[in-house]
Formats: C-alpha cells, structure tokens, sequence
C-alpha cells in the first residue's frame, strides 16, 4: 500500500507493490506556473493550490490514487512583463506534460487526471489532448480544478462575482485557508509600486484585482476547496471505476 499519495514522498518498493496488487489505479497530475500574482500572493500560487486540491481528492481515494510531482513551471508568456515570472513555450510544456503521462502509463497506471491550476495551460493542453489519447491509449483527462464551481456558488461566495481571477479575491481566499504564508501585505502601496505593463487592458485588470484581493477571507476560501475537492476526487473515482 502506498504510504502517501504524493508520488515523491514514497520509496519505490511501496509504488511497486501497491501497482503489482492492482491497487494503484490513478495518477492525478497538477499542473501549474511559477507566475507574478499581484503584490500580495507568491508567485507559486498556481501550483501550489493545483496540488493541494489534487492531494486532498487523492487522500479520499486512499490508497487508489497517487498524485506525481507538479509541473511546476506553466505557459506564462503572458505575464513577463512582470520580473520574476517564468514560462515555457507551449510546445514544450506539452512535450513535457506528455512525458510525465507516458511515464505513469509505462508503469501500468492506465487513469490519468491532469489538474490544473494555471489559466494559461489550458488552451495549449485542450488543443494536445486528442493527440496525447491515441499516443497513449490511456484514460486521459484536463481540467482546470475551477470548472467544480457553478456559477450560483461564485456569486454566494465571491463578493467580487469575479472567480478565477488572477490573483484576486478568489486565488487570495484559497491562500488564506490552505497556506496563509504565501499572502504577504506588508508594506504593499499599489500606487507606488513601479509597473511595466504594457497591455492597458491588463494594467486596469491588474489594478481592479488588487483591490479585489482584499475582499477575500479563509473561511471563503475554505469552501471553495472543499467544493473542488469533491468535484476532483469525483471525477478521479468515475475514471477508475
Ligand atoms: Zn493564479
């Protein structure tokens, strides 16, 4: 059996055993970005929350379900206005993103979900996904782990109505409940702070969920994952049934 469902966290001879006995049918794949969140959020927001939701819907699926090392680097090409950010060119996420399957299914896992985190790998894996199915000829699904929300739920619990949002009140809401450390005021002044966006429509976004951002709680948070959670670990259980 599997000690933990974290893929990196176990010693082979519990991967091995626990895919030998056919207990192990499932790999979630997070995928996320190493990307500028605004003043406040840390720039691995994307990742880290991909993996924690991702990690919670595999605990309930224990010992199923093992969740592999997140791609932690997304398609950011978007955001490199911002120092800091990083990306990789489509392709190659792809490419990458491929691999990590292929490895799964060369060692008989033969359901994989891939959660995502980062809006900007979404398009670039919807146009791969086809590819990557016949390639492999695994079970293989996306999604953004967002699409768990309706739109009901957004506007009871999002004040701004705005969800995702890049690094506004809903990303800094998850934050705050899953790693509050990752949310840093201190000393933020918006006004002074020296921007280099290029794209007008992005600098008013920019500006617009800065201030958002400061509308979310935890508790909101808290609900958000939870909700994601089940959707996830629901749709992890429907493949490997
Ligand atoms: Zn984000």
């Amino acid at each position: 059996m599997i000690k933990s469902v974290l893929l990196w966290e176990n010693q082979r001879r519990y991967i091995r055993e626990a895919l030998d006995t056919g207990e192990l049918k499932g790999a979630i794949i997070p995928t996320g970005s190493t990307e500028q969140h605004n003043e406040h959020l840390a720039m691995i927001h994307d990742t880290a929350s991909a993996l924690h939701v991702s990690k919670l819907a595999a605990e309930k699926l224990y010992p199923q379900v093992i969740v592999t090392t997140p791609l932690a680097i997304g398609i950011s090409e978007h955001w490199m206005d911002h120092k800091g950010t990083l990306t990789l060119r489509p392709e190659v996420f792809g490419e990458v993103l491929y691999d990590v399957c292929d490895s799964v299914r060369r060692h008989g896992i033969e359901n994989v979900l891939i959660i995502n985190g980062h809006a900007g790998n979404a398009g670039p894996v919807h146009e791969r996904l086809e590819d990557f199915r016949q390639r492999l000829g695994v079970n293989i699904a996306f999604h953004s782990y967002w699409e768990a929300y309706t739109s009901e739920l957004i506007e009871e619990q999002m004040t701004s109505g705005n969800c995702p949002g890049h690094a506004s009140e809903f990303e800094t809401a998850f934050a705050l409940a899953a790693f509050p450390n990752n949310v840093d005021w201190k000393d933020v002044n918006y006004d002074n702070a020296k921007l280099t966006i290029s794209d007008p429509s992005r600098a008013k976004n920019d500006r617009e969920y800065h201030h958002e951002a400061k509308l979310a709680t935890a508790e909101k948070g808290q609900v958000m994952i939870d909700v994601a959670v089940n959707w996830v670990s629901e749709r992890m259980q429907s493949m490997i049934q």
